[in-house]
């Protein structure tokens, strides 16, 4: 997989001293009846989510789906929407959907001018790194996450300092800071082979001391960690999974490996979102139970008829600070600009770049 190149020199709207909004130009709000018009128009996208959303709850919805996706094309953006997203994005506005690495290299493929970034802020972060040329945009910047928060450039910094030689790999959960710090980066797909590559004894993988563990269960290599974790898959319990088991003894379980090894140990099956997707596509168990955030479940049942979902989910409160109407603002008023220093994107799409050239 390669990334495309470009020649566009990394934030040059910015160093124009140009805000979005002063670039593009502010748009009038549309009319958000929900007419028979916008029904016909939504008709398709309510049948991949009548699952979940009542029809009562649709008129509401769907004047907002359709003005979104009239307003993309008016402002030649493409919507990048995380597995994590509600059904509402994943299936009425996204153009790409995915986990984080999926969504930022597939968006370096389209001629969109704009990236809505729906996921949060290491995501857009990532998305900017890796197509510098476009405009960035997330419906609320304070869309956080724990596993990014808990780590700085500064701490890569004096990590290597106090263990030098030592290779420090970054999961693709971190700020541009962090990642323009470090070796490599990987996702937890291919986290293990990226531990393996460097061919020696010791390595760190920060920041998730979960992944950590869960990688260094299945190599010979010492993985060193960080004390970072997500919020949402630490939260998880192998007892909670046991208790499952035994109310319904025929269940699937899997698990992402953000969670703590015991539950990992728990699972039939541990992998990243897409992994896990590919999972339940392929294998259609009659019951499954994704250890994961909640709306990944959601957004998958509607492509897996047949196959019963078991919920015993966690809400991402940052992932949730992503809304319709976010993001309808976001399009008119063409803000909220991710920025990334560009000598801080050089060095940090250099680690992104060896995992992806790594052709594992
Ligand atoms: S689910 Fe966990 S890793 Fe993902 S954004 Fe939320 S806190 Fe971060």
């Amino acid at each position: 997989m390669t990334i495309a190149q470009t020649k566009a020199p990394v934030g040059a709207p910015i160093a124009a001293g140009l805000t979005a909004l002063e670039r593009f130009g502010k748009l009038e709000r549309p009319d958000l009846r929900y007419t028979p018009e916008v029904a016909e128009a939504t008709a398709p996208i309510y049948e991949k989510v009548k699952h979940i959303i009542p029809a009562i709850e649709w008129p509401a919805l769907a004047p907002t789906i359709h003005a979104i996706n009239k307003l993309k094309k008016q402002r030649n953006a493409v919507i990048l929407a995380h597995n994590y997203m509600t059904p509402d994005i994943y299936h009425g506005v996204a153009d790409i959907v995915g986990d984080s690495l999926q969504l930022a290299i597939e968006a370096t493929r389209t001629d969109a001018e704009v990236i809505v970034q729906c996921g949060v802020h290491f995501m857009a972060e990532t998305s900017k790194i890796l197509s510098p040329e476009k405009t960035v945009l997330i419906p609320d910047m304070r869309a956080g996450c724990s596993l990014a928060e808990s780590i700085t450039g500064a701490d890569v910094r004096a990590l290597r300092e106090r263990n030098p030689g030592i290779p420090i790999i970054t999961y693709v959960n971190t700020s541009a800071d962090v990642k323009a710090e470090c070796d490599i980066c990987c996702t937890s797909s291919n986290a293990l082979q990226v531990v393996e590559s460097f061919g020696v004894d010791k390595v760190f993988l920060i920041p998730d001391k979960y992944l950590a563990a869960n990688v260094g269960n299945k190599t010979d290599v010492e993985v060193l960690v960080w004390d970072g974790a997500c919020e949402v898959h630490e939260r998880f319990t192998a007892e909670e999974l046991r208790d499952y088991r035994k109310i319904e003894p025929n269940v699937k379980i899997i698990a992402h490996p953000e969670c703590p090894p015991e539950v990992v140990a728990e699972a039939d099956f541990a992998g990243s979102t897409a992994h896990m997707i590919d999972w339940v596509k392929t294998k259609r168990p009659e019951k499954v139970m994704m250890i994961t955030e909640c709306s990944m479940a959601d957004n998958v049942a509607s492509e897996t008829p047949g196959v019963d979902y078991i919920r015993p989910c966690n809400l991402c409160p940052h992932m949730k600070r992503i809304t319709l109407n976010k993001i309808l603002d976001t399009l008119l008023e063409m803000k909220e600009e991710v920025v990334v220093d560009p000598a801080v994107a050089d060095r940090a799409r250099t680690a992104v770049e060896r995992m992806i050239n790594l052709k594992i």
